[in-house]
């Protein structure tokens, strides 16, 4: 066994295998795996090995397709046969609401570049003659997926990363995990110790356990799965070829063939966590759980249903194992904030359709420093404190009791809720807010007429929310609105070095004191890595603000840049509360409350001031996001109450209404404001979205500077625009293709309906060729329909803005 090495994966189940061949694929040989048992003794062993490359998540989709293109890549190299059977898959609808989402996926499958076809029952029964597609309306027919062999996947991995240098040491148990001074590792294990530079916590099922040897909790929970295997059926055995994976989405279960008989998968409503005190270290390969016939009872008898002839054939053997589930269902990768040189490749889910998106993403952020492309969602750093142990256990619960729910994008789910509250949660509740949840924390989406129950029906469509948001927005048009941003993320970041420091991190020019200045972050790649705010306090003191549910993730960025520098990095997001006035009559609204002067001239726009509002000390920054005159004001949040009685009080005669998220979205968009996750992520670079007017090119040096100047002098290839989209009860909503004529022009990063301006309206992305040519006709799939689109040379509304900075 080696003393010393680079890097020691934990865990050689499917994904610490591939994350082993990963590291020697992009250039790291000195590497080893450790296991504590043989190859697949987690969840890997009794999977079912279905794979597909379907999901509603394009950077997800994009990985699942990479990892299933890469086991014929480690089949031919170590000559391991992998068990491949790419014998397609199905997703089907039994409903006419799911099918007019597989068809509404098929669209977005152009964007995204996944080959695949809409089908009638006919032809699925053809293809999966045991299946009663009486019920069936259509399914959606991709030719990339089906089953592997987990024994035999796992192990072409660990020979192929063999074959390049790694080393393999079975039988090993790592025991504990020192962290050393300078940031390196000692790793214990029951045959002697290894100095390494990183470890990556691959262990699964024991990815809890192996978390805390370095304090790092980490938020999984193996929830139990059922499936079963049957003995031979004459209509499989006498099928001419394979049957496809299907997935019966209404169904809630899946089947594949496996010999001359099948296997079928179910999801039940009652699911059973498994083990939440933790994983004992006694569980092995050999361990299966006794099934829980009752709870699958009826999950069961769907399945016959659907399948007859599975109800007719003699059952050959029924497995419940557990797999580990994040509270949203998306694997956990990525360093672990303040844990130099540790990280997370855990919590995959669906190990044999991930497993390698993962490991190739995380290779990369090992190895070059950053993943390419928006992985966020698979981020461990998208979660934070509020997913303790017991929130993770109602989440994973409800996720995986709603595996195939049909999800609409307004949709918001509701275990684990309330828990982390605004100090203005009573009030917003009280004025009958409908709330939706961002990282943990309860925020006021919209507020539902007074009488009515405060919930909102999912839907593709306009909702219920439609016309109340219209009145939230035209209030703020025309009067003042009042917003709970609280949920915005502070950071305080001051010291001595406090100015080098964010010059050098940000892309933008800083603000001088009293200023505040939109502030881009780049990657040395030069790609996105935040749009924030930054207020100048001082000289040497700085708040910057962004999306809350970037804590993490933003914090990590700030600390990692932060070595060797006298700074203060603060995050006082739950200590502040943030409560946001706009409208032409906000100025009006503030003169109430403060006693100093507040006209154009002493506060103008972009300016920062410390000022009593009301009885409260607060910061006061004059900003929009609605595209309005306006103003954020920040306070400690023991005072937050007071002075939002105050605001509602002083501006009842001003006609000041609450609104919610769903407004200022609309508001923004009529503004062709981009927002974080949508147009602006790592996908893209400040060229392409249009925030190079907010990076300083002539700074000396800041993160990401050669590749932003690189990025300057090159042709984007596609080009964030504005259309208006000739759409009646729905707007689009994210990654819709655009067409002009046949010819693919680009994809909607989101949509909404400006309310002010009556017209359904998106941002989209869109190819640099389209927007030199004269011809502005194009068409966007808007569910089951293309509808005409234009693009717009200006924002809808106020393009000059002189509303904004009057
Ligand atoms: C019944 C069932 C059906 C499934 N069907 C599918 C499917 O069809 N498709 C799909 O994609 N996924 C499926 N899954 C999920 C799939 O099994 C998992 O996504 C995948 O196996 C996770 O792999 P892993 O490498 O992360 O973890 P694991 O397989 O749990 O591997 C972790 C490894 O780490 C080792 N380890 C832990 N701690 C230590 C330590 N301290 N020292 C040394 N070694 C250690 C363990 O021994 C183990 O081998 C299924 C799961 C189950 C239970």
């Amino acid at each position: 066994m080696k003393k010393h090495t680079r890097v020691v994966v934990i865990g050689g189940g499917i994904v610490g295998a591939s994350m082993l061949y990963h590291l020697t694929k992009l250039g790291w040989s000195d590497v080893v795996l450790v296991e504590r048992k043989q190859l697949t003794a987690g969840s890997t062993w009794h999977a079912a090995g279905g794979f597909h490359s379907m999901n509603s998540d394009p950077n997800v989709a994009r990985l699942q397709a990479y990892t299933i293109s890469v086991y014929t890549e480690v089949e031919e190299i170590s000559g391991q046969d992998v068990g491949m059977h790419l014998a397609g898959g199905i997703t089907t609808a039994a409903t006419p609401a799911r099918w007019e989402v597989l068809r509404y996926e098929h669209e977005r499958h152009k964007v995204i570049g996944i080959d695949s076809h809409l089908i009638g029952p006919e032809e699925i029964r053809k293809l999966c003659p045991i299946m009663d597609t009486s019920k069936i309306i259509g399914g959606l027919f991709d030719a990339n997926e089906g089953h592997i062999d987990p024994y035999g996947s796992t192990h072409a991995f660990a020979k192929s990363a063999r074959m390049a240098g790694a080393e393999i040491y079975l039988n090993t148990m790592v025991e504990d995990l020192v962290h050393k001074p300078d940031g390196s590792w000692t790793v214990v294990t029951d045959k002697g110790n290894i100095e390494c530079e990183h470890i990556v916590n691959a262990a699964g099922l024991w990815a809890r356990e192996v978390g805390q040897m370095a304090a790092v909790h980490v938020p999984i929970v193996p929830m139990e799965h059922h499936y079963l295997i049957t003995e031979s059926i004459p209509e499989v055995a006498e099928f001419d070829g394979e049957l496809p994976l299907i997935l019966d989405m209404d169904g809630e279960m899946y089947l594949r063939q496996e010999q001359n008989g099948v296997l079928l998968g179910v999801y039940e409503k009652n699911s059973t966590p498994w083990s939440v005190g933790g994983t004992s270290w006694d569980y092995a390969e050999s361990d299966l759980l006794n099934p829980r016939l009752d709870d699958i009872e009826t999950a069961l008898l769907a399945g016959f249903e659907r399948f007859p002839a599975v109800a007719e054939a003699g059952i050959r053997r029924m497995v419940n194992g557990p797999f580990t589930f994040a509270p949203d269902g998306n694997p956990l990768m990525g360093p672990v904030r303040g844990v130099q040189n540790y990280w997370s490749c855990c919590g995959v889910m669906a190990g044999f359709s991930q497993g390698s998106g993962v490991a190739l993403a995380l290779s990369q952020w090992m190895i070059n420093g950053e993943s390419e492309g928006d992985i966020f969602a698979m981020d461990v750093n998208r979660f934070g404190a509020y997913a303790t142990k017991t929130y993770s256990i109602e989440k994973a619960k409800e996720f995986y009791e709603n595996r195939f729910h049909l999800l609409c994008p307004n949709e918001e789910w509701p275990a684990a809720r309330p828990n982390k509250v605004s100090a203005l949660h009573d009030r917003l509740q009280a004025a009958n807010a409908v709330f939706g949840s961002s990282y943990g924390l309860e925020v006021p989406l919209w507020f539902a007429p007074g009488g009515s129950a405060p919930t909102e029906t999912p839907s593709f469509r306009h909702s219920n929310a439609h016309e109340p948001v219209g009145e939230e927005c035209r209030a703020v048009r025309d009067s003042v609105g009042i917003l709970d941003s609280s949920s915005i993320a502070k950071y305080e970041i001051s010291g001595a070095d406090a100015l080098s420091y964010m010059d050098k991190l940000f892309a933008s020019r800083l603000p001088n004191p009293g200023r505040a200045r939109m502030g881009p972050l780049l990657s040395p790649s030069g790609h996105l890595k935040g749009d924030m705010t930054v207020m100048r306090l001082a000289e040497d003191k700085f708040m910057v603000t962004g999306s809350g549910y970037l804590q993490e993730f933003h914090m990590l960025w700030f600390e990692q840049h932060s070595a060797g520098k006298k700074v203060r990095i603060v995050n006082r997001t739950e200590e502040l509360s943030t409560i946001a006035i706009a409208g032409p009559q906000s100025r009006e609204l503030l003169s109430l409350l403060v006693s100093a002067p507040v006209d154009n001239a002493s506060m103008p726009f972009m300016s920062v001031h410390t000022m009593d509002v009301g009885m409260a000390s607060c910061l006061v920054v004059r900003l929009s996001f609605t595209g309005e005159l306006g103003y954020e004001i920040y306070v400690s949040t023991v005072y937050a109450c007071s002075i939002y009685d105050s605001l509602l009080k002083a501006g009842a005669r001003l006609g000041i209404r609450a609104f919610g998220i769903r407004a200022l979205v609309s508001l923004g968009m009529e503004k062709s404001f981009g927002i974080w996750s949508r147009e602006f992520t790592p996908d893209y670079t400040p060229a392409m979205s249009g925030l190079s007017r907010f990076v300083d090119y002539g700074k000396a040096n800041f993160v990401g500077r050669e590749a932003a100047l690189l990025d300057r002098e090159t042709k984007p290839e596609h080009r964030l625009v504005t259309l208006e989209i000739d759409s009646k009860n729905a707007d689009a909503w994210g990654y819709e293709p655009i067409w002009q004529q046949d010819e693919l022009a680009g994809f909607v990063t989101s949509g909404a309906y400006g309310h002010t301006v009556k017209k359904s309206l998106a941002l989209a992305y869109l190819k640099t060729p389209f927007l030199e040519s004269p011809n502005n006709e194009f068409s966007v799939q808007v569910i089951d329909k293309r509808v005409p689109a234009t693009i717009l040379a200006e924002a809808p509304y106020d393009p000059s803005g002189s509303k904004m900075r009057s």
